[in-house]
């Protein structure tokens, strides 16, 4: 579904990612992994659209996104969940989940992604009319979520879903991934959590300094050993 091939991306003259190559197909849950600075936020806004390709392409089913503007790609079907989820504080939950749909007109799939967010969390059905700047840390990310599935898109990147949540919170957002998964939905997974993020993913890519240097399933990476020293903790 994603393919993407030799990317490179640049902040002016420092080169952020450095060619790398990786795919998502339909359905999976991929994710990238890496220490703070890796590269991980930039390639994702890159896919996005929000920062521009020095080099390389992007694929969304065949089509290339590099170089289309970011609401087009939205259009496509491509959405992200930002780090620091980049609520509006203001608005009601309802009216930020609404702006996820900006880009659709056909109002009963709208109307039934809305009742679906409300359904995957509780919370903010109970509290739809209430400011987003009041919600929690962990609430908060499940609207970053659900504002992000509200565009319908067929793949869905999050960045960094598990940032500043307690244990138990972060327990929420991983099992609210899993469900996703479950039905069907193709997930690009961004996360400084490697253990909670590789025990969901299909497949996995780590990234050091703008390059991956390893990829395997899930599964391998959680039981290899330089992951386990270098990422999960372990000596
Ligand atoms: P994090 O978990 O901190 O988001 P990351 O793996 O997502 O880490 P990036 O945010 O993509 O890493 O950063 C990759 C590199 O690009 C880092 O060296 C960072 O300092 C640099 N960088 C990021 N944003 C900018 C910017 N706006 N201007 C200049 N350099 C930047």
């Amino acid at each position: 579904m994603l393919e993407v091939k030799d990317l490179k991306v640049a902040y002016g003259r420092v080169r952020a990612v450095k060619g790398i190559s990786f795919t998502v197909d339909e359905g999976q849950v991929v994710t990238l992994i890496g220490t703070n600075g890796a590269g991980k936020t930039t390639t994702l806004r890159t896919v996005s659209g929000l920062l521009p390709v020095e080099s390389g392409e992007i694929l969304f089913d065949g089509v290339r996104l590099d170089g289309m503007p970011a609401h087009q790609i939205v259009r496509l079907g491509v959405a992200q969940s930002p780090e620091g989820r980049r609520l509006f504080p203001r608005l009601t939950v309802e009216e930020n989940l609404m702006l996820g749909a900006f880009a659709r007109r056909d109002r009963a799939g709208i109307q039934r992604d809305l009742a679906r967010v409300y359904q995957l969390f509780d919370v903010l059905a109970q509290r739809r009319h209430q400011s987003a700047g009041l919600f929690s840390g962990g609430e908060q990310q499940m609207l970053a979520i659900g504002r992000a599935m509200m565009s319908s898109p067929r793949l869905l990147m999050l960045d960094e879903p598990s940032m500043g949540l307690s244990p138990i919170m972060m327990q929420v957002i991983m099992n609210t991934i899993a469900e996703l998964k479950a039905e069907g939905v193709t997930i690009l997974l961004v996360e400084q959590n490697a253990q909670a993020a590789l025990s969901l993913a299909d497949y996995g890519y780590v990234l050091e300094v703008g390059k991956i240097v390893l990829h395997d399933t899930g599964v391998n990476l959680l039981t290899n050993e330089n992951v386990r020293k270098a990422y999960l903790g372990e000596d």
